[in-house]
């Protein structure tokens, strides 16, 4: 996408739904017709309903998402696209528990979406710095323990699900981390792994992230 943003109004006239979304990206990656993405064959592709497609050199059946960030996810293409908007364009980043509630879908799904676009990004290879906000949470579990955004604060803990915490540059670009719990050797072993000294964090007041042995500054809410 270019470096020029549209307004969330103009995107959402753009692109209202699911279909809009897939022609558009059709359009983008096959600006001369849909190109076999198993074979690379131009040519004797058959075009179902749907944007569905049949390759009828190599056999293989595709979409425009094959062998892209957006291949065996369920979320829909205008919501893909709009999560890309938000990465794009807020400042502060986005939560996956942000993103969830704006694009109406599940916080699981939310994080995987956010994790495959920071992967093609490249942003997941320095540490981040400046301002930094850091936020725990869990992903996944079963059942009534599913409760997105629930806070990990030590001592509610939630069982059978994966600590993660969230780490956004103000401004810039957003890492999520698995953590081996909230506790505070946690807690700082990501901190310091992930965020370069002397950065300006800013956290709840959960007691994991208090210490001597940040060489951090801090920034409260
Ligand atoms: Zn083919």
């Amino acid at each position: 996408m270019s470096r020029s943003t549209i307004s969330t109004f103009k995107l959402f006239e753009m692109l209202p739904d699911a279909e809009a979304a897939r022609l558009y990206i059709e359009a983008r990656r096959w600006p001369d017709g849909a190109v076999c993405p198993h074979c690379g064959g131009p040519k004797r592709i058959t075009s179902r309903k749907g944007g569905y497609y049949r390759c009828n050199s190599c056999k293989e059946d595709f979409t425009v998402r094959t062998g892209t960030i957006f291949e065996r996810s369920h979320v829909p293409l205008h919501k893909w696209i709009y999560a890309m908007y938000l990465l794009m364009t807020v400042r502060k980043g986005v939560s996956s528990t942000q993103l969830a509630k704006e694009i109406g879908i599940t916080q699981k799904s939310a994080w995987f979406v956010l994790q495959r676009i920071r992967e093609a990004c490249g942003s997941d290879t320095t540490v981040l710095r400046g301002i930094v906000e850091i936020d725990e949470t869990y992903i996944g579990g079963k059942g009534k323990n599913k409760h997105p955004g629930k806070k990990l604060h030590a001592g509610r803990e939630a069982v059978g699900k994966a600590p993660v915490v969230e780490i956004r540059e103000r401004g810039g670009r957003t890492k999520a981390k698995p953590v081996a719990g909230a506790d505070a050797n946690s807690l700082h072993a990501a901190i310091i792994e992930h965020i370069e000294a002397g950065s300006m964090l800013h956290t709840d007041e959960h007691a994991g992230y208090r210490g001597p042995r940040i060489a951090y500054r801090r920034l409260t809410a």
